[in-house]
């Protein structure tokens, strides 16, 4: 059964005290009440729709410690940083404490001191960690990214088998919550198998995000293709995932010269330059992040504006977990996918190639497991390259994919885009009818293609024998597409601005409407079907433009900066003292008191209490300056 139950009113007061926010998001009220009344949940939410809140106020109501198991270090740490500077009292256990650290971080833990305690699945069946747990009480565990547990999934990490064990193990088995970004069927099977959740309460929030755009390009060059789009991008901050650490060093190296603040991450680099990397990344001294997979599982970074993957991945669960690591805060932010067809054979050899269980005769339980594996992970490829190529809704095809209905259109794709638009034809089409004339006056007529034929200055041998390009129209459109001119001429004939016409064949004539195309002083504007890019660039364009408003650019610097001066103080990535949402929302509200100060959202007592004086005054002062 899935009746939700009532939500006790202390959730909204913990939600509005700790972390500053007046309403639950979807889905965050329903599975916070199934667990505080005891009851297991799944949970299926996108990025950035609030899954730590899910488990976080519960922890803050619930009398014991809640365990939350969490695949990466970064994701911890950050999130331990995140509680503290709520006012709320959290540890992570992982391999990344000092001896000292993780062994005084287990005397707190077990006398007590902390609410919320973060721990690597590797960590789940040591002692301490058992320990813990048995002489504290957990009142609840929560699993995140629990999609690792399926095979199915596109991360599996043995480890994560150990939670059902561990469970087994605690004297008393308290409520457990899984959460993943995206589970097909499957996968959610999986989860609740494996996990061995009881009866849970589970509940899918639609996967879209609609402030995502996503866009396939099919580039030439994909250098070229990466460097006009950050050219374009005026240094935001964002990722861009490469299939290899060569690669990863190609376009770090590139970019460096073309003068981008852009550093590098992946599996070859030593552990210390890993750390150091990704530090300048998310504490916003690098924008631009060069990095294979191994880079983002657990990056929390809230203000990525865009993913550019340099390759395909191997699946669409692993793209969508990468590209949805993109505009988490809920901004608008790019997902592009830069396709060739190499990218569709590398992943290929990879997937031939990978494992163990070749040459033993192909009979063992360990081989056939192995070459199981192998045919999911075609299969799987086989759907991302569909991604890659289709020329539908981008985004349909996701929702799709994951099993959810979705129009067929969304308007906030590049494939949505590349339908016909209208595009100022004005000057092409004057070079046209010019053409049409010109031959006409030597008493000449031809058809579409013989006439795109000259314009393009083609040294096809009739036309040089017919001593066409003496036309004064010959060679003047070198530089237009074939496709291009091709369209440009069937909307003026569509639109009787030229006549197709004759006995044998059908030729291009003047028509009495063709005049005005000549005289025009207005540009003439016709639904084309434009190059993919030009297209893609201007439904981009329009669809970060729409999101601006009336937030004063200068007032929002200044709060950045001050954002930032404060974060430097307290050593914690920028986002982690306010979001950019909470900061545009300071614009708008422009509070200038602490009590007004506290109705921002995502501003709770303790940020007011440690913030609040000097947020309101650079406010106060902003508006004394009389600056607006
Ligand atoms: P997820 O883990 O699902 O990707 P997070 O838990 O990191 O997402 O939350 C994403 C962002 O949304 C965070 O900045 C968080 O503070 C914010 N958020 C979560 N719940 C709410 C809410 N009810 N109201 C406003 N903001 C919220
Ligand atoms: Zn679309």
């Amino acid at each position: 059964m899935n009746e939700p139950v009532a939500l006790p009113p202390a959730a909204r007061e913990v939600l509005k005290r700790c972390f500053g926010y007046e309403g639950f998001r979807a889905g965050q009220a329903e599975i916070i009440a199934a667990l505080l009344a005891g009851r297991d949940s799944l949970g299926v939410m996108p990025t950035g729709a609030g899954k730590s809140l899910c488990y976080q106020v519960p922890a803050l109501l619930l009398p014991g410690l809640t365990l939350v198991v969490s695949p990466l270090i970064s994701l911890m740490r950050d999130q331990v940083a995140a509680l503290r500077q709520s006012g709320v009292s959290a540890a992570c256990l992982a391999s990344s404490l000092s001896p000292a650290e993780y062994a005084a971080a287990v005397r707190n833990a077990l006398a007590g001191a902390y609410k919320i305690v973060y721990v690597a699945p590797e960590r789940l069946l040591r002692d301490d960690t058992l320990r813990i747990a048995g002489s504290v009480g957990l009142s609840l565990l929560a699993v995140d990214e629990a999609h690792c547990v399926s095979q199915w999934g596109h991360d599996f990490r043995p480890s994560y088998l150990g939670v059902r064990e561990f469970v087994r193990l605690l004297p008393r088995r308290p409520p457990v919550a899984a959460f993943t970004a995206t589970a097909t069927e499957k996968v959610r099977g999986d989860i609740i198998e494996s996990l061995a959740l009881r009866d849970p309460y589970t509940l899918a929030v639609g996967i879209d995000r609609p402030n995502l755009y996503f866009e396939v390009q099919v580039p030439a060059d994909k250098m070229d293709a990466l460097l006009a789009y950050l050219r374009r991008n005026g240094g935001k901050s964002g990722i861009v995932y490469c299939a290899t650490r060569k690669t990863v060093e190609k376009v770090a190296a590139r970019l460096g010269r073309e003068g981008f603040a852009a550093t590098r991450y992946h599996a070859g680099l030593s552990g210390e330059e890993r750390k150091r990397n990704q530090d300048d990344f998310l504490y916003d001294r690098k924008t631009v992040m060069a990095a294979t997979n191994a880079f983002g599982m657990g990056i929390d970074k809230p203000n990525v504006s865009f993913v550019v993957h340099y390759n395909m991945p191997k699946n669409i669960e692993s793209y969508c977990q990468e590209a949805g690591r993109a505009g988490r805060d809920g901004e608008r932010a790019d997902c592009v996918l830069l396709y060739s067809g190499k990218d569709v054979r590398l992943n290929r050899f990879l997937i031939e190639n990978s494992g163990s269980g070749r040459g033993d005769g192909g009979k063992s339980p360990d081989s056939t497991a192995a070459e199981a594996q192998k045919q999911r992970s075609l299969e799987l490829l086989k759907q991302m390259t569909f991604y890659s190529t289709t020329t539908d809704c981008l985004r349909a095809f996701i929702l799709r994919y994951f099993g959810e209905t979705a129009p067929g259109y969304c308007g906030k794709c590049s494939n949505c885009a590349a339908h016909f638009e209208p595009s100022d034809v004005t000057l092409d089409a004057q070079k046209i009818v010019s053409c049409v004339y010109r031959a006409a006056e030597r008493g000449l007529s031809f058809g579409k293609a013989a006439l795109a034929d000259i314009l393009r200055g083609s040294r096809n041998a009739k036309l040089l024998e017919a001593r066409l390009d003496t036309l004064s129209t010959y060679g003047i459109m070198k530089d237009a597409s074939a496709k291009r001119l091709r369209a440009v001429t069937d909307r003026l004939v569509e639109r009787g601005y030229l006549l197709l016409d004759g006995a044998e064949y059908p030729v291009l004539k003047w028509s009495a409407k063709t005049r005005e195309i000549l005289d025009r002083e207005r540009p003439l504007r016709l639904e084309m079907m434009l190059p993919r890019e030009e297209a893609i660039q201007g439904a981009r364009e329009t669809f970060h433009a729409e999101a601006g408003g009336e937030i004063d650019a200068e007032l929002l610097s200044r709060l950045k900066k001050l954002r930032k001066r404060v974060a430097g103080d307290a050593n914690v990535p920028a986002y982690i003292v306010f979001a950019d949402a909470t900061l545009k929302d300071m614009c708008r509200k422009l509070p200038q008191t602490k009590a007004r100060f506290l109705e921002v959202p995502g501003v709770g007592k303790v940020k007011m209490e440690q913030y609040g004086d000097r947020f309101t005054a650079e406010i106060r002062d902003f508006l004394e300056s009389g600056a607006h």
